[in-house]
């Protein structure tokens, strides 16, 4: 027998219309690309993304198009995400801080017919655009006084494009598993994988993602997404946000910690997301300056983990709740969150800062185990190591145009390729990409946690921990460091300050100062890199590890 109740597709369109008629007036502010900040909310921006809908139309983009977009966080941006989807194209975000090579195996691969590009990329994509057959058409997100003189194929401002309809249309209809948005991971080998969201998968993931236990978003916050659209669907911050119709406010192309702190201060901004690398510069920065974050309330904080040090800057200093969460751009993204279930909630100080550097308990429509190499379930002791499978509505089950990648097991589950433990409350914690894992003598170290600790010293900006092959035992740990600005240390002084704080086997034989840290396109530390950097490097002793 069916249920009795109204077929209503969760189609991600609905949500700018929940958004646009019960919370129209909402203020979304943008740093604009050309420079001053402008206002807009969501009535207007469900207009204008109609506009975008029967102007891509008038191009001849049917469903199932792909419609790139290589754009900074603003309205702009979010209106085209909503154009393209609201007549059942695909929103493909690109990420310009890939290697041109790589952009353009991207596009080709996925074929996209249009491309949306703010100001600052236009150079870029002439570079490449002759490798780009299947573009047919470059949309410029600004008017036509900012418009650049380009060779772009067909390119016209996206202010005068839009003005050419009349935004007199509905948005199509269609079943609710139709592909809705597109990502490419940014796989450290091999090509790109391509992620293909559905409109169901969005909305699903859009509503777990604003629960209590998650972001916790209402409509009384004003959200900031710092982390881009175009990393791993940007976090779901582009459905969630309207979904509870809470304000935006979209930092545009400055990214650096001045620019972030004056958008976070100015509009009162009570909920941001980003990488660690982006809150290193603004804790820095708000250090040398003695600012304060009044009405900052919650950061989620993933993509790579979250050092304790900056939870405990965050928390003591400027009274900051952090989220440390995990997500991979094959769960749209989002897989777990740190807050505290009841039987944390009591936890302060220390003790709350080690739970805090779990990755946390996934919402619902998230499962989640971890096994060893052969499929065996392992305990969840918060100590046994395993890798880390998920599944769910929101997870993919195949990257586009790729047959039976070997991740997406027969029996549903994806292997994440993370190692992890889960703790007897649920709470999973990372130790490592199972490539980056540091197997000595058959045991496993995990970088994650020799990195966490390095930088709590306070001369560290950042460290690396890869492991070197060693005579004796396998590989062993290497620690990389970058020093802050203007400090000096010993390596004993490092070591000795990490001694006592890991089993003594886990310590690493040897540190190496550098001056920079190679980052992957998406902010992640490139282990590749440094492991290839590293490969001829030598322990200064056979026996460093006795
Ligand atoms: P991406 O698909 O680019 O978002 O990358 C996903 C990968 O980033 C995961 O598989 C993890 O290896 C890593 N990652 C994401 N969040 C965290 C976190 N909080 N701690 C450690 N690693 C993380």
């Amino acid at each position: 027998m069916l249920g009795l109740m109204q077929d209503w597709p969760l189609l991600c369109h609905r949500i700018i219309d929940h958004a646009a008629k019960f919370h129209g007036s909402r203020r979304v502010v943008s740093r604009s690309v050309e420079g001053p900040i402008v206002e807009t909310n969501y009535a207007a921006i469900r207009a204008r993304a109609l506009k975008v809908a029967q102007r891509l139309e008038k191009d001849g983009i049917r469903l199932g198009d792909r419609v790139a977009t290589m754009a900074w966080n603003t309205a702009r941006h979010l209106e085209a995400w909503y154009g393209i989807l609201g007549i059942g194209a695909v929103y493909h975000t690109v990420n310009p801080r890939l290697f041109a090579e790589q952009i353009v195996w991207i596009v080709n691969h996925a074929e996209d017919r249009m491309m949306m590009v703010d100001l600052t990329f236009v150079r870029l994509l002439e570079s490449i655009a002759d490798k780009l057959p299947s573009i047919e058409r470059y949309v410029v997100l600004t008017d036509s006084a900012h418009m650049p003189q380009t060779r772009l194929r067909n390119a016209v401002a996206y202010e005068e494009w839009i003005g050419e309809v009349d935004g007199d249309f509905a948005w199509k209809q269609f079943d609710e598993n139709t592909a809705a948005g597109m990502c490419y991971t940014s796989g450290t080998t091999g090509n790109p994988k391509g992620v293909l969201y559905s409109h169901r998968s969005n909305v699903l993931h859009a509503f777990m993602a604003a629960l209590p236990d998650c972001k916790g978003l209402s409509s009384r916050d004003v959200v900031m997404p710092v982390v881009p659209l175009f990393h791993a669907n940007g976090w779901s911050l582009a459905f969630s946000t309207p979904l509870v119709g809470a304000s935006m406010v979209m930092p545009g192309a400055k990214m650096d910690g001045a620019s972030i702190y004056e958008m976070l201060n100015t509009y009162k901004v009570t909920f941001t997301a980003a990488v660690p690398t982006v809150w290193l510069m603004l804790l820095q920065d708000l250090e040398k300056t003695g600012q304060k974050l009044p009405y900052l309330k919650r950061v989620v904080i993933g993509g790579s983990a979250c050092p304790r040090a900056m939870t405990k800057t965050f928390q003591d200093v400027y009274g900051v709740e952090v989220i440390h969460a995990w997500g991979m751009t094959e769960m749209s993204p989002l897989g777990s969150l740190c807050t505290m279930k009841p039987e944390y909630a009591q936890l302060s100080g220390e003790a709350k800062l080690d739970i805090q550097q779990k990755q946390g308990h996934p919402p619902f429509g998230v499962d989640m185990k971890i096994t060893d190499d052969h499929g065996k379930e392992l305990p969840w002791d918060g100590k046994t190591f395993g890798r880390l499978k998920v599944r769910g509505p929101a997870v993919a089950r195949s990257y586009y145009k790729v047959a039976d990648d070997p991740v997406f097991e027969e029996d549903g589950w994806f292997d994440t390729g993370d190692v992890a433990t889960i703790d007897p409350y649920g709470y999973m914690q990372i130790t490592d990409r199972s490539k980056d894992v540091i197997k000595s003598g058959g045991e496993w170290i995990s970088s994650i946690d020799l990195e966490n600790l390095a930088v709590g010293h306070p001369k560290v900006a950042e460290a690396a921990v890869i492991g070197v092959s060693h005579p004796k035992w396998a590989e062993r740990p290497l620690l990389v460091v970058v020093l802050k600005k203007g400090e000096s240390a010993t390596k004993e002084e490092l070591i000795d300050f990490m001694r006592g704080k890991v089993a003594k086997w886990w310590l690493p034989d040897d540190v190496v100062f550098v001056d920079e840290i190679p980052h992957t396109a998406t902010g992640k530390i490139q282990k590749l890199a440094l492991r290839q950097r590293f490969r001829d490097y030598r322990w200064p002793t056979a026996e460093a590890a006795e």
